[in-house]
């Protein structure tokens, strides 16, 4: 999708380190990080949000989980790891592609904010 942040840094129009590629999703580090690992995991075909899933996209989910496990393994979060989507606005979605954090390396606190 034009001016989608995200879809950028998926096809490569904007540089990015990828920690993780395959046909159908990337993963690269947060810009702003807010704990000792701190990677989001996107499918490279654009989906504005959770709630935007749906029967025929809804597979991708759960290889976003597979994924994140795979890096939580490479990067020895031995002691567990967060994985969050923020949906939309009152869920604190800043960039309106779809995506996963995947967080470690720290105690994460429940509730968050
Ligand atoms: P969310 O608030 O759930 O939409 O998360 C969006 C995340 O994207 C935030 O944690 C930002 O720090 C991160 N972000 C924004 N721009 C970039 C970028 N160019 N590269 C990596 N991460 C980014
Ligand atoms: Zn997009």
């Amino acid at each position: 999708m034009d001016d989608c942040l995200f879809c950028k840094i998926a096809n490569g129009e904007i540089a990015s380190e990828f920690l993780y590629e395959d046909d159908e999703f990337v993963a690269f580090s947060d810009i702003n990080p807010i704990a000792p690992i701190h990677i989001l995991i996107i499918p490279k075909t654009h989906i504005a949000s959770a709630d935007d899933i749906d029967e025929k996209n809804s597979y991708l989910i759960g290889k976003i989980f597979t994924i994140a496990s795979q890096l939580a393994k490479d990067m020895g979060l031995k002691k567990g790891y967060r994985i969050v989507n923020n949906c939309k606005e009152d869920g604190g979605q800043s960039v309106d592609h779809i995506h996963f954090h995947l967080l470690g390396g720290r105690q994460m606190l429940w509730p968050p904010g």
